[in-house]
């Protein structure tokens, strides 16, 4: 029997009662570890956090819990490589795409460090200046916001088990909120042992910060109005969560970052042999490709001017042809594998479904794959897929296969164009390619009404830009409809969720006493 990996509740670290679920190596097929919630006394998890850690975070300040978040990112930088070791066999992933999970949540942490230390030692937040209520201003308002006194209980993907939990947590602990994750089961094993290492490290307060691994039975039972959920996974889930009772009845703040089917737009105007094109086909490369495509913000459509199909198509290949699948520990192998058999089953199912409104023009599932046995390994080769339809195939605008496929996807005209991206119903994020200033410009406005961003690439940020898929601590991730609704990160605009506003209407006097900054 491998080892059943403890759960973190009520300051004490406890194995469920059960045999627990298998965590897999999903490209050899062997067992690694097991995880299980059984048992555990749930409603002690939650008080303690709530109380204990609660407590203890709102008796720091901003200042001093940015500090927490510095020690945190050093802890688990010491660990660095037992994270990439985990990765690699329970995720598959190949270095450059463990990269992404381990080290991007160390720099979301450490980003927020940076911003927490700029708030300074106070405990409650203004929002704005006070503003006059009577004549003269001797009766003012003045709007603070204050950490709410509850728990944050995150329900996380299967995909970023480490980015994931920190990029929800940094904000978290900043605002002085406890926190209680549950990572995807698929992947627990690494969520599990960043806890454990910054458990062990003594940095955090008691209660500051619990992990259960296994099935979320029970957990949304515990959530009491002013506690909070983050949710991220697939929109089916997420429909179920919106409605249960703690929801519906008890108003617990819901944040949710479901799935997305986003584009890549070339505008038009471009010659096949313009730098944009190339820009373009690269980046959809990338994009398919890094994590195996298992990536809630990657390009699942690709919108070209009609007479540059072709062309588009061949670059794109060009580039999927030269990426090598398989074994993550071989170093010829640029892609690793999905996170598991199923998700490879339900890859292939939702690729043959598109295959029946589209035709492959890039179709890697011919080639064998680098030291992987394909009736074992969880390794997909990735697929493009082209429609000739882009009005009534409204599979390809729907459906998002989690996976390294993506369609092209011809238009028209601009308008067309901005048409067919917004049929995603409110995605993550849009890429556009283009060197017209003006033109970008007036897309980027345009696609914002239905996406939580828009990432432009012009030739002279082909070397810098930071990437269509990169979720950066300073912007805001998240996206209207279809995307779940819900807004991350953006820099200290992700406190927002963790603070309860109150307007406070009093005295100047008082109001200074509260930090008002100017009376008007
Ligand atoms: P999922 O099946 O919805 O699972 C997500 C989480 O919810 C897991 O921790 C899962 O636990 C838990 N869960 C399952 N049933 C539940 C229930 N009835 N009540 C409460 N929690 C429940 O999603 P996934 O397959 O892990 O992730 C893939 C999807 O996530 C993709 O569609 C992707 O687009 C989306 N995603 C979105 C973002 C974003 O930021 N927008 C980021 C990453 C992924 P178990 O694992 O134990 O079942």
């Amino acid at each position: 029997m491998t080892e059943l990996l403890a759960n973190h509740i009520a300051g004490r670290w406890q194995v469920g009662s059960g045999p627990g679920s298998r965590l897999m190596d999903p490209v050899l097929g062997t067992e690694l570890v097991r995880v299980d919630a059984s048992g555990l006394d749930l409603h002690a998890a939650f008080a303690f956090a709530r109380d204990t850690g609660g407590q203890a975070l709102r008796a720091m300040s901003y200042a001093q819990r940015a500090q927490l978040l510095a020690d945190i990112a050093a802890v688990l930088q010491a660990h660095r490589d037992a994270y990439y070791e985990i990765s690699t066999a329970n995720s598959g992933t190949v270095k450059n795409d463990t990269a992404v999970d381990v080290d991007g949540g160390i720099y979301t942490l450490s980003q927020y460090a940076k911003w927490g230390a700029t708030l300074g030692n106070v405990k409650h937040l203004s929002d704005g200046a006070a503003v006059a209520l009577a004549k003269e201003a001797a009766f003012q308002s003045l709007h603070i916001q204050v950490p709410t006194r509850g728990v944050a209980l995150f329900i996380n993907a299967f995909n970023f088990p480490g980015w994931g939990l920190w990029e929800k947590a940094a904000p978290a602990l900043l605002s002085g909120v406890p926190i209680i994750i549950k990572p995807a089961t698929a992947t627990a094993w690494l969520t599990q042992r960043m806890v454990r290492d910054v458990i062990d490290a003594g940095v955090l307060p008691p209660g500051a910060l619990s992990i259960i691994c296994g099935s979320a039975a029970g957990l949304m039972d515990q959530l009491q109005p002013m506690d909070v959920l983050s949710f991220t996974g697939s929109a089916d889930t997420a429909a179920t969560i919106r409605s249960h009772h703690a929801i519906t009845r008890h108003s617990v703040r819901c944040n949710i970052e479901a799935d997305s089917v986003n584009s890549a737009l070339l505008l038009p105007g471009h010659a096949a042999s313009s730098e944009a094109v190339t820009l373009l086909a690269r980046e959809v490369a990338r994009e398919m490709t890094i994590k195996s495509g298992q990536k809630c913000t990657a390009i699942r459509r690709i919108l070209v001017p009609q007479n540059l199909y072709d062309e588009v198509a061949q670059a794109i290949a060009a580039q999927l042809a030269k990426v090598t699948v398989g074994n993550p520990h071989n170093d010829a192998v640029r892609m690793g594998s999905l996170v598991s058999r199923a998700q490879y089953d339900s890859v292939q199912q939702g690729l043959n479904q598109l295959l029946t409104h589209t035709t492959a023009l890039y179709d890697g599932r011919a080639k064998a794959l680098v030291d992987a046995d394909p009736g074992i390994a969880a390794c997909a080769q990735p697929v493009l897929l082209g429609t000739q339809d882009p009005d009534g195939s409204a599979l390809v605008h729907e459906m998002e296969v989690f996976g390294p496929v993506a369609t092209l996807i011809p238009y028209r005209d601009l308008e067309h164009a901005l048409a067919l991206a917004h049929r995603g119903q409110g995605s993550l994020v849009c890429s556009i390619y283009g060197d017209d200033s003006d033109a970008l410009a007036a897309a980027a406005s345009d696609l914002a009404a239905s996406h939580g961003r828009v990432h432009v690439v012009t030739p002279d940020v082909a070397k810098l830009h930071t990437g269509h898929g990169n979720v950066m601590p300073q912007s805001l991730h998240g996206g209207p409809g279809r995307a779940g609704g819900g807004a991350e990160l953006g820099g200290l605009r992700a406190l927002d969720f963790y603070h309860r506003k109150s307007a406070m209407q009093a005295a100047p006097c008082v109001l200074q006493a509260l930090g008002a900054t100017t009376g008007v």
